[in-house]
């Protein structure tokens, strides 16, 4: 086999197990992460699988509904993965790290900012959500737990209602298709941000850059199905299936940045 068929194969592997890690942290060692590695359906040439979900498609009910998770995950999703991989069938130099590969997109890449910001923001979404505590639609939302990010919470919006709602409303002012994030921003502050289509906080030209802590995607076919047009509906069932723990340790490792 010649030098550059290994070096090849050695770069395909490099893909396939590649983790979804958010600034190079080795994410892999903490339970419950998704690993493009995970995927079941690795095919030749692909440069990016789809994660394997760590709950089943109904296990958010009734807050957010199983055909819409089916569909989002294996149509949605799949679709950007399929894009991004034809973006990159040619290109033997991109990143084999999801993060790392949006944190060199341009904005005139059409093709790896639409995808490959497809392919990490649903990554990180289905990462940021576990099932709910109790399955009552009128339950109260379970408040995140003791630690540094409801700390920085409430020092940065005064309590964490205020964060709420400080969120829906810029999650509501996302006009058309987007996303509604939290992050750390570059001086180390939470700040919460939106982004059209799949652009990310990643992104080079993005207006407000840092590492994603929460993440919403406010698409209609992210809740259309169960919520139809009423976006604050479905914010505020969101709530209820936020995996706060998995927000802590993103808060943790983007403070350490
Ligand atoms: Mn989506």
């Amino acid at each position: 086999m010649s030098e550059e068929n290994n070096n090849m194969e050695r770069r395909e592997f490099l893909r396939k197990s590649a983790v979804l890690g958010l600034g190079g942290l080795a994410l892999s060692s903490l339970p419950g992460i998704i690993t493009d590695a995970s995927a079941a359906s690795i095919g030749a040439g692909d440069y990016f699988t789809l994660p394997a979900l760590p709950y089943a498609y109904d296990a958010l009910e009734p807050f957010i509904d199983k055909m819409t998770m089916e569909i989002h995950h294996t149509k949605h999703h799949q679709a950007y993965i399929t894009n991004l991989n034809k973006a990159l069938a040619n290109d033997k130099a991109a990143p084999t790290d999801i993060t790392e590969l949006c944190r060199t997109i341009h904005d005139g890449n059409f093709a790896l900012r639409n995808n490959g910001g497809g392919h990490f923001n649903h990554s990180f979404f289905w990462k940021l959500l576990k099932p709910p505590v109790g399955k009552d639609p009128l339950q109260a939302c379970p408040p995140p737990p003791a630690g540094k990010l409801s700390e920085a919470i409430v020092s940065t919006f005064g309590t964490v209602d205020a964060f709420k709602l400080k969120f829906e409303d810029r999650a509501k002012s996302v006009f058309g298709s987007g996303w509604c994030w939290l992050i750390v921003n570059d001086v180390y502050k939470l700040e919460i941000t939106t982004s059209s289509n799949q652009d990310n906080p990643l992104m080079l030209f993005s207006p407000s850059k840092g590492v994603p802590v929460l993440a919403l995607d406010v698409w209609e076919h992210a809740y259309y199905l169960k919520h139809q047009n009423l976006r604050m509906d479905y914010v505020k069932d969101w709530w209820q299936v936020v995996n706060w723990e998995e927000a802590e340790k993103l808060y943790v490792a983007g403070k350490q940045k």
